[in-house]
């Protein structure tokens, strides 16, 4: 499932080929999404310019030129692709999450521009496209999701007000979208590492330094992780076929009984899950 860095990652490669481009046609070939593709939905995509391309959380925001925008989010194994008119029956390795090639099945979407198009394949149909009329509509639709984790409102007066008397695990905490936007398994996993916090601690017994901690180390993890281009936990690549790396910097994700990586400390990454979810941590360093 791509999380906050590799949307970002997904978003700055669609950037690149997209923006200032005009969709052509748009082509539906199943519209039963996680929601169904909603049926003026190339009514108001086609002909128009794509002049920005944003994101929030995992949501891509296309902003087209009549004022209306785009939202792409895609699940837990969504897929863009990009392919060139002249390539079409070719291989390419312009897809930009988890995949060389064009797959067969599960294409369900074309957005047709001039000499390519983007095709959005999804096997689990996890995840799903709208549109808005304007932006009053979009913002109404993120009004109750938290700030972002790498924005100046996840700050330690947010996160302290939120916590206060509240005794689910703050494991679970992060990965609420309404607490926080677009923390996942695997980064709330590396994020409680570098705060040294157990993940089944409750959200009311964290000090007052753990919680700057909080908002100052799901910052740095979060940009390292765009830095390196995401993380390529099956084949993530960026439009120029460039595979993301912050695998190789997990310091607990998918590390169970190796050494815990902290100097010092002598103890084994121990694997539990909380609510489903593997969660890696070090029960030494993680109090
Ligand atoms: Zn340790």
């Amino acid at each position: 499932m791509p999380e906050l860095p590799e949307v970002e990652i997904v978003k700055r490669s669609l950037k690149n080929r997209i923006n200032y481009k005009k969709i052509k046609k748009i082509i539906i070939k199943n519209r039963n999404l996680r929601f169904k593709v909603p049926q003026n939905f190339e009514n108001i995509l086609e002909g128009r310019v794509v002049i920005d391309i944003l994101r929030f959380s995992k949501y891509i925001i296309l902003s087209l030129d009549n004022s209306s925008f785009c939202l792409i989010h895609l699940g837990m194994s969504g897929t863009l692709h990009l392919i060139n008119n002249k390539k079409q029956k070719k291989i390419t390795n312009l897809s930009f999450y988890h995949s060389k090639t064009l797959p067969k099945k599960h294409n369900h979407i074309k957005i047709k521009f001039s000499n390519f198009m983007i095709v959005y394949n999804d096997p689990r149909r996890f995840g799903f496209f709208k549109v808005f009329k304007n932006k009053y509509e979009l913002n109404k639709y993120f009004e109750k999701k938290g700030p972002e984790a790498i924005s100046s409102q996840f700050n330690y007066k947010y996160i302290k007000n939120k916590l206060e008397n509240k005794n689910k695990n703050i494991k679970n905490f992060l990965l609420d979208q309404n607490f926080v936007s677009g923390i996942g398994n695997i980064y709330s996993n590396e994020i409680l590492f570098h705060c040294k916090i157990n993940p089944l601690k409750l959200a009311k017994k964290i000090n007052n330094k753990n919680i700057r901690n909080l908002s100052k180390y799901s910052k740095l993890v979060l940009n390292l992780a765009i830095k390196y281009g995401g993380s390529s936990i099956r084949d993530f690549k960026n439009t120029k076929g460039v595979s993301g790396s912050f695998q190789n910097e997990f310091k607990v994700y998918d590390r169970e009984k190796k050494n815990c990586p902290r100097r010092n400390c002598r103890s084994k990454i121990s694997k539990i899950f909380i609510s489903n979810r593997s969660t890696f941590f070090c029960k030494s360093c993680q109090k």
